[in-house]
């Protein structure tokens, strides 16, 4: 049997250049560039003074098996490939969370010979823009506690402060605490709980914000809970945003690495797609606009998560339009689809493939939705049978839909390169994008329309507590915003457990939370949890350090 090498080993043993080459190439002025050691730079997208005008290529996937489909791979590859077809690229990604780092889905640096160096750093603690976002959304809650200790001017109920804690990591003991125990002189006992880091507000405003001028004035807008008599209290009130946007002055700034083949790459800002609205930040996707004529960006999950909140939440902020969709999709997948347990997924199976089919098709029709012709890039594993690869072109062929076998994790660049020209294609013809609902619609008419239009729900069901949440929204005029959907990635429904296209099926909100400096309403359905936890074996089992300082068995 052919031996793989692990995508640290590829990593390690692929060349690097100094990263003041690749910013040169990329055509980022000198001094716009902040060297964080060799391979590394933040850029102060200040000094870059050109026109956004990048066409924007969205990846996407269709519904993940748990290790993922390759959607971060891809996206580095086809960056890879349309360098290798001659166009100016540069690749937007999201920053990792070390929670599925050490817990159990891995990096988020692409894998193969498709990936972003140096990726043990991007993996783990990168420029310390994770920990300065935790650590501003720390700062407010201190602030927020302090102010109730300190007499409490504002008048703030302790029993409805909804602001919480964050930490970058899987942690389920801490989902629910109680703080400022031990008596007068610790603090007023409140219950309080943490979230990921990932799925703080202070993270959404940072991927939502133009320029730092913007992230203050976002920052200001957050709503950290409510009065004895229920009007909401936002920083503005506590009069924090200057400090905590001075937290964030450095981490504002979006990374500049490279990808093996020596693509300039953008990664900054990483909310999870699938409890958060998922997309990097708009201040890296605008820069790379500015500095490359194609930006491949990425969304997380399928396109029932990241790409509906792309459309629907960061297009429209920033103003941008796809001008092409890539759907990664894999022979395992629709195996999973198609019934087939995990641990028989490489064994071929073409009837499963046909059977599990159907949730592509369902990806594919959501896409078109958003008047974006949709590219599937079929992502090759070596237990592909010649037989299922043929059968998903054939069915991709009847229904005229682009499709190619894409090999980047294998080869490189050279792997992707029919699929870079099939975007092209699409790329160069005029596409029709529009996001899927008006924001004037009531919230819980927005809700329902992704429900029936996106998921292939026939209602949405809201508990007692939403119907309480959706009354507070619309009192204090917030029904305007959009939402975002936090939902189990594996499924259309809210239950992770049905695969395939289901039908028939109702959604039910749980909580609505008002998220009014990322402008913003989550929608949390079934049980998905902003703090997820750690699984039996976590990945974390397999990592060590040798004596040189060298990472281990990170993936
Ligand atoms: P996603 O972005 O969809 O979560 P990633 O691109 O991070 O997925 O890939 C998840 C893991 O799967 C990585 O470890 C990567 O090396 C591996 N992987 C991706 N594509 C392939 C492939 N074609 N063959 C084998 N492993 C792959």
């Amino acid at each position: 049997m052919v031996e793989y090498l692990s995508d640290l080993e590829i990593a390690n043993r692929s060349e690097i250049r100094p990263i003041q080459e690749i910013a040169e190439k990329a055509g980022i002025p000198k001094e716009s560039v902040e060297p964080y050691g060799f391979y590394k730079a933040k850029i102060n997208t200040q000094l870059i003074d050109a026109p956004v005008k990048g066409k924007v290529v969205l990846v996407t996937a269709m519904s993940p098996t748990p290790a993922g489909e390759g959607k971060s791979t891809v996206t580095v590859g086809l960056s890879d490939a349309f360098k290798k077809i001659g166009e100016n690229v540069m690749v937007a990604l999201r920053e990792p969370s070390l929670g599925p780092v050490f817990g159990m889905k891995g990096g988020a640096t692409g894998g193969g010979y498709a990936q972003v160096l140096p990726m043990e750093e991007i993996n783990l603690h990168f420029n310390g823009d994770l920990h300065a976002i935790t650590t501003a959304n720390n700062a407010l809650a201190a602030f927020i506690d302090n102010h109730i200790y300190q007499g409490n001017q504002l008048n703030i109920d302790p029993r409805r402060v909804t602001w919480k804690r964050v930490i970058d990591m899987n942690d389920r003991t801490l989902r629910q605490v109680v703080v400022g125990l031990g008596g007068p002189f610790k603090g007023v006992p409140r219950e309080d709980g943490f979230d990921i880091t990932v799925a703080s507000e202070i993270m959404a405003v940072f991927c939502l914000s133009r320029d730092i001028k913007d992230l203050k004035e976002n920052i200001s807008k957050i709503t950290i809970g409510f009065t004895y008599d229920r009007k909401p209290v936002t920083v503005k009130d506590l009069g924090v945003e200057g400090a905590l946007t001075l937290i964030l002055k450095d981490a504002i700034k979006p990374n500049l690495v490279q990808t093996i083949e020596g693509t300039p790459a953008l990664i900054h800002g990483g909310p999870f797609a699938n409890i958060a609205h998922g997309c990097n930040s708009i201040i890296a996707t605008n820069t790379a606009r500015q500095l490359a004529d194609v930006v491949v960006t990425e969304s997380g999950f399928g396109s029932d998560l990241g790409a509906e909140k792309f459309m629907d939440i960061k297009a429209r902020r920033a103003g941008l339009e796809p001008s092409a969709i890539v759907v990664v999709a894999t022979i395992r997948a629709m195996k999973m689809h198609g019934g087939v347990a995990k641990d028989e997924l490489k064994a071929e199976n073409v009837e499963a493939v046909k059977k599990g089919i159907v949730n592509l098709e369902k990806h594919l029709e959501n896409l078109k939705q958003f008047g974006v012709e949709p590219v599937v890039a079929l992502n090759a594993f070596v237990t592909d049978s010649e037989e299922e690869v043929n059968f998903v072109k054939q069915w991709c062929a009847e229904r005229n839909i682009k499709i190619a076998l894409t090999e980047v994790w294998e080869k490189g660049g050279e792997g992707g390169v029919e699929l870079a020209k099939l975007v092209k294609e699409v790329m160069d013809t005029e596409q029709n994008f529009k996001p899927l609902y008006e924001l004037e619609l009531p919230v819980e008419e927005k809700i329902r329309k992704i429900v029936q239009d996106i998921y292939g729900g026939d209602d949405v069901v809201f508990t007692d507590s939403a119907k309480k949440q959706l009354k507070t929204i619309k009192d204090n005029g917030w029904d305007n915003y959009p939402v975002c959907m936090a939902k189990t990635q594996y499924s259309f429904t809210d239950d992770a457990k049905k695969l395939g296209r289901p039908a028939g099926f109702e959604i039910t909100i749980r909580e609505l939370i008002p998220k009014t400096g990322a402008g913003f309403i989550v929608a949390l359905t079934g049980d998905i949890m902003t703090m997820p936890g750690l699984p039996k074996q976590p990945a974390a089992l397999n990592m060590d350090i040798d004596e040189n300082g060298n990472a281990v068995g990170l993936f």
